[in-house]
């Protein structure tokens, strides 16, 4: 028997979006297209049309080691954000930088400062860090910053800060981040992941790379996994001060992210007509959803991002009822959230599909 260390035992496994082959297995469906996988947060709109040309032109070259260095994607975020390109790391998805920069700042003891009711990866990389996990409450819907910042004890090395936060949909406003970067000790990191930021229309999203430049200690993660449609080819990036990004480079494997990977983010990066097309269909998802939520008598938290939560009463019930029916949702009880499931914004005929299915559970009497 191989021993397996208790620290590695002790591990969370992370709970993600069931794939939709693997859903088509369990109830025999032949084809994946019956099922509607409204799970993880995705494009339901797919990959930008330049981002597929450049990956089709990409693979040709796969024999060959992709750029360790992604220079050319790098310097066009930089040139993008107005900030040199020693201030941009590139990842295997935005969560391979959430674990490489526990990889670098944080020792066995040390802390992290997140909400409650945040994206659950913060607390899993520290716990593999054996780093402790400081959940401050939620106001509301929202993060309390200022319960974050009076949470920052000696050993807090890292505050992580999702806006808009997954699995709420919610945001906090730039007047509050401002408020938090000026009371934050200089020598703890302030992660803002903004996963989702495109999607808001750009004079509404906080100009938090500004910090950066102004050289504060703050981290800004972004991904193409969402809005640019590219979450199974995993990348994305980080806006951080030169000195963090170095750190990042040490601790990384030299090929973390793929050639194809890197040709598509670029492309994508590019296509703003299609980022436009996504926030159209997520905005006009999200009515679609708030209005039949309404007509089903369930209540949603406000959104701004492209998912929604929706208090069903019985959620994992719900959840698993809703997937025999050929629809995948998200259970929340591992976020605390036990009454509710979280539902990503497909496109028009996915959400009619969805809400037809969840009158369906709910007149079963399913919700309990
Ligand atoms: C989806 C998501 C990510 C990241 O995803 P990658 O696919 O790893 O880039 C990061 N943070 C939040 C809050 C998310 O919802």
């Amino acid at each position: 028997m191989i021993p397996i260390p208790d620290r590695v035992r002790r591990l969370a496994v992370y709970e993600p979006g069931r794939p939709i082959e693997e859903v088509a297995r369990q109830f025999g469906v032949s084809s994946a297209d019956e099922i509607v996988k409204l799970a993880s947060n995705e494009n339901a709109l797919g990959p930008s049309p330049r981002a597929l040309r450049a990956i089709r032109e990409a693979a040709r070259r796969v024999h060959v080691y992709p750029d360790g260095g992604s220079f050319y994607l790098r310097d066009a975020l930089a040139r993008r954000f107005g900030v040199p390109s020693s201030c941009v790391a590139v990842g295997h998805g935005s969560n391979e930088l959430i674990a490489l920069l526990a990889h670098a700042f944080l020792e066995p003891g040390d802390s992290i400062v997140m909400s409650e009711c945040a994206f659950i990866v913060y607390r899993l990389v520290a716990d593999l860090f054996g780093a402790r996990t400081i959940a401050t409450p939620m106001r509301g819907w929202t993060h309390d910053l200022d319960a974050m910042a009076a949470a920052i004890e000696p050993r807090t090395k890292m505050v992580f800060v999702a806006n808009p936060n997954n699995p709420t949909g919610t945001m906090v406003g730039a007047a509050e981040i401002e408020r938090l970067v000026r009371r934050a000790r200089p020598d703890v990191l302030l992660v803002l992941d903004e996963a989702y930021i495109e999607l808001l229309p750009p004079e509404r999203a906080p100009d938090t790379i500004r910090y950066v430049r102004e050289g504060r200690p703050v981290v800004v993660l972004r991904t193409f996994s969402k809005t640019y449609g590219l979450a199974g080819l995993r990348v994305g990036y980080a806006i951080a001060p030169a000195e963090v990004v170095e750190a990042l480079n040490r601790v990384r494997q030299p090929f973390n992210v793929n050639s194809i990977a890197q040709a598509a983010a670029l492309a994508a990066l590019e296509d703003e007509a299609h980022v436009e097309r996504t926030r159209r269909m997520v905005a006009a998802g999200l009515q679609q959803w708030e209005r039949g939520c309404r007509r089903l008598g369930l209540e949603t938290v406000p959104s701004v991002a492209n998912f929604l939560l929706v208090k069903v009463g019985a959620g994992r019930a719900v959840f698993e009822a809703l997937q025999r029916r050929r629809v995948i949702v998200r259970p929340m009880d591992g976020y605390g959230l036990p009454e509710y499931v979280r539902v990503t914004v497909g496109t028009r005929r996915e959400n009619a599909i969805a809400l037809r299915e969840l009158a369906a559970v709910i007149a079963d009497g399913v919700s309990g």
